[in-house]
Formats: C-alpha cells, structure tokens, sequence
C-alpha cells in the first residue's frame, strides 16, 4: 500500500498549508484560473507558475522544471486540477533530477525522492494528490504517457472540498465518474504474486488494505454524484465527492487501473473527449466483461444495488455521459485500431481482471459502440 505519508481531508483544511509549509522556499504550480483568488494568500511570498494546460505538453514541463532548478524551492505547493498536480510531481522530478521527462517514461525510472509536493485539488476525480503517476503528452506520441515512480507520491495531500464548490457541472461530472471508475478498476483488478526478491511494480494489483477503501469511495460517490453535478452549491455533496475522490485515489495509486484506462488513451486521442467521460462510458460495458460476477456484485452493494451495471448505467445517464462510442463520434472501422493500440498498455492490461486478448477488447469495443 502506497499513500502519501500525510493527508488531510475537509472543509477548512487549507488552513493547514502555511504551517505545513513552515518557512520553506516555495514553488507554487497553480491552475491559472486561481490567479488572484484568496485561495492563493498564504502564498503571496512564493514564486508561481501558472502555465498549465489540460494537455500538459512534455516541451513545456521540460522548460518549466529547467527554471524551477535555478530557483531551487525547498517545497512545491500545487493547487489545481488534475493537470497542474501532474505538472507539479513532474517539475519535483526535475528539481531534483536531470530531464529530460522522456527518459523517465514508464515505470519505476525515477532514480531517488524528488522535492516534496504538497496537493490541493480544486476538482474531485484525479485522485493524483495520492498517487505515483503523472501525465503527459509528447508529440512525437501518438497517445499520452505516463511517468510512475512510488517517489512521485506527494508528501502531503490537503483535500478541502472549498476548493471544488467552483467546478463547472460538466468538469464536476466527468471528474466524479473517473473517480468512481478508479474505485471499480481497483476493486476489481487482478491479485498479483508479487516477486519479494525483485523490485516491486508500481501498480500492484488489488489487495487487502485497498478493497475497503474502492468500496468505501463507490459508497460516497454513488448516491452523490449526480446531487454534486445538478446543484453545484450543495456542500454535503461535494464533500461526499471530494471524499470518494480520495478514497479511489488511495486505492488504485497502489493498485492501479485496469480495462477502462487502457481503453479511454487511444479513443482520447482520437475523439478529442475529456477522460473521465470516456472511462465512465466504458465501464458498464469493462464490469460486463469481468467474469467473477460475485465480485462485480460486491461492488454493487457498495453503490446500494443489485443491479451494479445498471446502476452504473443510470449515474451516467443523469450526469450526462454519452452512451455509446458511435454517439462521441467513433466508427466502427476505427474499433480494430483502438484494440490496437490499448493492447500496448501492457501495464493496465496486467492487472485486468480478465485475460485480455484482441478479441475481447474489440468485444468490449463493440458492446460499447
Ligand atoms: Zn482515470
């Protein structure tokens, strides 16, 4: 199990940060958006960086990190999206490491800990204030990439749901329902035999100290999703969320994910749609797959049902995820080379729950289509 050493959840938490900061030389890595908002006081003193894309392209991040090193800060705070949280682990690495960011693509090629990251979320779904991985896009990749490293864990997360009550509804929406596919990919990834003699995977499959977490996060994003999506201001439910967020982030930040994340990359890249919507599409049609029907059900009674892929069903219909593939614009013929390309995400597909061949994406591909 792989958590921040420190996290700090609820209204108000934020009040935390100047103590946690304690006198440090401060980076701040904020979402644009927060320039000027009194979220951003107790870091009057520290130098800011706002250049923070949805894309996080590597050229930038490169510059970015290359700045940060002459500055030397002793602590990152970032607050934002999941965006900016991504760019400031990776700028921590750059700190403390030399880039370029290419060279650490992959897994576990962080040589040693970076400069500590304090996160602070203002969207609930990432999770990535509790988790190793980071990411990014290259242009000379034609999907995005992921840097994962147990060093790239923030030293400390502070989850205020404040801090979200801003989110616009469609944000709010494919953000909660990434969460929720994060609480069932961990739920249901695979057990793997760890090798105790070899240095362990980043993403370790399911486990005992991370199923009560997947199922606590689905008890408190089920009920309250949609409540957060169509009434913005109710603080109960985006606490709820905010909540849910974290508990699925603690979850797969160890074990990873599975079906739906190796799915969403290649038909992300190909339809331009938000992740989130395209994970939370997919996942009726992932837990359909999964043969251990009593295990997809467990994670029904977390929801509060008996009908786990309904119930999936009917929370993407009220928040607005589209139904199906052909609906955000995918063809069929394109389905054989999204198959394709997911079968490269040979450290996803580790961990489903199911053997994945060829055949059965294209299956799921279908279904969903
Ligand atoms: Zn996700």
């Amino acid at each position: 199990m792989r958590v921040a050493p420190r996290v700090h959840f609820g209204f108000g938490a934020r009040a935390q940060l100047p103590t946690l900061i304690g006198g440090r030389r401060v980076l701040a890595v904020v979402d644009p958006f927060l320039l000027g908002s009194p979220f951003l006081e107790p870091l009057r003193d520290a130098r800011v960086y706002s250049d923070i894309t949805p894309e996080l392209p590597v050229g930038t991040l490169d510059a970015a990190g290359e700045t940060a090193r002459a500055y030397a800060p002793e602590v990152i705070v970032a607050i934002g999206g999941g965006s900016a949280l991504d760019a400031a682990k990776l700028i921590a690495l750059l700190v403390t490491h030399d880039g370029p960011l290419s060279r650490y693509y992959g897994e576990n090629l962080v040589p040693g800990p970076v400069v500590p990251v304090i996160a602070m979320p203002t969207t609930a779904g990432t999770g990535s204030e509790v988790t190793p991985v980071a990411v990014i896009s290259d242009p000379d990749r034609e999907l995005k990439v992921g840097i994962s490293s147990p060093y790239l864990v923030p030293a400390v997360a502070i989850v205020d749901p404040e801090l979200t009550m801003g989110a616009p509804a469609t944000v709010t929406a494919y953000a909660g329902i990434d969460a929720l596919v994060h609480a069932a990919e961990s739920f249901t990834a695979r057990r793997l035999d760890l090798d105790w003699s070899a240095p362990l995977p980043v993403f370790t499959g399911r486990n005992a100290l991370t199923e009560p977490l997947s199922l606590r996060a689905a008890a408190h994003l089920g009920p309250w999703l949609p409540v957060a999506v169509h009434d913005p201001a109710d603080r109960r439910a985006r606490q709820e969320v905010a909540k849910g967020s974290l508990l699925a982030g603690m979850a797969f930040g160890s074990t990873g994910t599975h079906l739906c994340h190796a799915l969403q990359y290649p038909i992300g890249a190909l339809t331009k749609t938000p992740h989130g919507l395209g994970t939370g599409l997919l996942l009726p049609h992932v837990l359909r797959a999964i043969p251990d029907k009593e295990r997809v059900a467990a994670f029904g009674e977390a929801l509060g049902t008996d009908d786990t892929i309904g119930r999936i069903v009917e929370i993407n219909r009220a928040i607005g995820v589209p139904a199906s593939l052909s609906e955000i614009g995918v063809r069929r013929s394109q389905l054989p080379r999204i198959a394709d390309l997911a079968l490269g995400s040979t450290r996803l597909l580790a961990i489903a729950p199911v053997t994945p061949t060829r055949d059965l994406l294209l299956e799921i591909l279908s279904d969903a289509f």
